[in-house]
């Protein structure tokens, strides 16, 4: 049984209906972040993760507590017939999508010699063929509406490549390019397409990493510190927004500075 908090678009305070951001791996994280803040800019919110949790019931509430509707249920992104059976619920729910945020993501680090190919399979499935098969759902809708904006959240590995992480990074650089192209496809309908790509930012993700690799990761920030999911959310509100109407195709870096 899936866990579903549907409720219906709501009215801004100038009347005017809220329009409706879906968030691929809102559960947690940089996802959740995107999710609250999102709602505190007026969207009402769609989210999935890849199972049912308290944390992604915590998610809704948070949600709900900026005055949001949110309808949120699991869906495993690496499955597209799940992907449009989920933005199709949410759909008749909240109405059409107008921003889409793919954060969902996993890492299986290892040297590439000694990868399970598995871990190569899995990350890929989950990061890159997740962001094309919501990008697909969500922006053949758009194209008819001629009205969106995607952000997907990559990786400064994406860019530069990181040992241990080439399942990660060919992911998130495919991420990249596969967002590159579909801004080129859905400029003429007025449709941006941007990536965020995070440095290290404290999350569940980041907790995993050893005290060394830690230690390691803060010695190349120039800043000193991990990011926080709240300074990815910024951005990617700022790029969802009308705010950012001349922007798109672009990667940008939230990253303390790590690429410098
Ligand atoms: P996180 O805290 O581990 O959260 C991962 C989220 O992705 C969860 O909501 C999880 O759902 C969801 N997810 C994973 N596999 C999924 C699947 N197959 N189907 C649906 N949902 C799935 O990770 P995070 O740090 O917030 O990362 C978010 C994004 O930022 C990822 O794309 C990651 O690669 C990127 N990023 C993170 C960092 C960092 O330092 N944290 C740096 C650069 C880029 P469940 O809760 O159900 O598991």
């Amino acid at each position: 049984m899936t866990a579903t908090h549907a409720a219906t678009p709501t009215a801004g305070s100038d009347g005017a209906q809220r329009r409706l951001a879906m968030v691929s791996g809102g559960s947690r994280g940089i996802g959740r972040a995107v999710a609250v803040h999102l709602a505190e800019q007026g969207y009402d919110i769609a989210f999935c993760g890849r199972s049912a949790s308290a944390a992604a019931d915590e998610t809704a509430d948070l949600v709900r507590a900026q005055g949001a509707a949110v309808f949120h249920e699991p869906c495993d992104v690496t499955d597209h017939e799940a992907v449009e059976t989920f933005v199709k619920r949410a759909e008749g729910e909240l109405g059409p999508v107008y921003g889409l945020v793919n954060s969902a993501g996993i890492v299986k680090d290892n040297h590439l010699v000694m990868m399970p190919v598995a871990d190569w399979t899995s990350v890929i499935d989950t990061n890159l063929t997740g962001t094309f098969n919501f990008c697909r759902t969500v922006g053949f809708g758009m194209l008819k509406r001629r009205a969106g904006a995607i952000v997907n959240i990559s990786s400064v590995s994406g860019v530069y490549g990181h040992a241990t992480q080439a399942n990660y990074a060919a992911s998130k650089g495919g991420v990249n390019s596969l967002s590159r192209t579909l801004a080129k496809e859905l400029a003429r309908q007025g449709i941006r397409v941007n990536v965020v790509a995070p440095g290290f930012i404290d999350t569940d993700m980041t907790d995993g990493l050893s005290d060394k690799a830690r230690k390691e990761a803060l010695a190349a920030v120039p800043l000193r510190r991990f990011g926080t999911a709240e300074e990815v959310a910024d951005l990617t509100g700022f790029l969802l927004s009308d705010k950012a109407s001349y922007i798109t195709g672009q990667v940008l870096q939230v990253d303390g500075g790590v690429a410098l």
